[in-house]
């Protein structure tokens, strides 16, 4: 028998619904002439795209999860939180995501604020240009902007110097909660997943934190192999996946291909003694 580590998963990837630049069709499409073999759409703090995401890759024959990818603020910091697999009417994840979504516009006008001190003009008119969903302007929806106009050469420019903490477009923002949005995925029957932890600032204290109080409200799992992880961040969160218990799951993080580093369905497999979370979810899948 194949071990079920050996399947091209991508279950982590954005569509013009939150800060991707392809629709769920386009993105279902790239997906299936990458070989991909179970596929999510995960938007931030949404999941206007799943039916359309859903229907599509029923169309090119793959296997579906359900997907969003939720904002929260712990220990000062934000950190995001995968759900897989979950029942995509319930309805107080409905409700979750759209009191998450909800001072998004409000920030937005703040880091246009921001923006406009250091002399950058327009730039709330100017994010607005790339958004497909009004309720989810994005920091990616500002870095567009700003290397359209010509400011910066690339998207991570823009966030090194203009939309990261300390910098002119930054602003505080608290998100969801570590408890609500993993209550949130669990009982809507899915599987709550910590996205990248290799891109978090913590100390090793708050690390051990994030896991034990996740672990604690339900969480079930942890993204291995990511487009955000290094190859020793595959080997480290490996190792924390099973000193905590956690199945493991495997994602690109794809945003566009103009931007993304990597593409849908690129990234090395699992590794082979971990337990992957489509395990879990084996009734979930569409
Ligand atoms: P927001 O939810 O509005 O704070 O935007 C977060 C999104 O910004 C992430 O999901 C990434 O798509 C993008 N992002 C964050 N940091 C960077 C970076 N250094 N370079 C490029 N994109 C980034
Ligand atoms: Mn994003
Ligand atoms: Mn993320
Ligand atoms: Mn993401």
């Amino acid at each position: 028998m194949t071990p079920t580590n050996i399947l091209n998963a991508d279950l982590h990837c954005h569509s013009v619904v939150s800060d991707g630049t392809l629709t769920p069709e386009a993105l279902a499409e790239r997906a299936k002439t990458n070989g991909v073999e179970l596929w999510a759409l995960t938007d931030h703090d949404e999941i206007g795209g799943q039916q359309r995401a859903a229907a599509a890759a029923r169309a090119q024959g793959l296997r579906y999860l359900t997907g969003a990818e939720i904002s929260v603020t712990f220990a000062g910091e934000t950190v995001h939180i995968v759900g897989l697999g979950f029942d995509a009417d319930d309805a107080a994840l409905q409700q979750g995501l759209r009191q998450t979504r909800g001072g998004r516009e409000q920030r937005a006008m703040e880091m246009a604020e921001g923006l406009a001190k250091v002399g950058i003009k327009g730039a709330f008119e100017g994010a607005r240009k790339f958004v497909g969903n009004p309720e989810l302007m994005s920091r990616t929806h500002f870095a567009r902007f700003l290397v359209e106009s010509g400011v910066c050469s690339e998207t991570h420019e823009v966030f090194r110097k203009y939309l990261t903490e300390g910098k002119p477009g930054y602003v505080e923002h608290r998100w969801a909660s570590l408890h609500d949005a993993v209550t949130w995925i669990t009982q809507a029957q899915g599987v709550a997943v910590i996205a990248h932890p290799g891109r978090y600032k913590f100390t090793p204290n708050e690390e051990y934190a994030l896991f034990t109080e996740f672990k604690a409200h339900g969480g079930q799992a942890v993204e291995v192999v990511t487009g955000s992880h290094t190859a020793q961040e595959y080997v480290k969160y490996a190792e924390t996946a099973k000193e905590f218990g956690l199945a493991a799951s495997r994602g690109s993080d794809f945003h566009s291909p103009d931007e993304s580093r990597i593409d849908l369905g690129t990234l090395p497999f699992l590794p082979g003694d971990l337990t992957p979370v489509w395990d879990l979810l084996a009734d979930r899948i569409q």
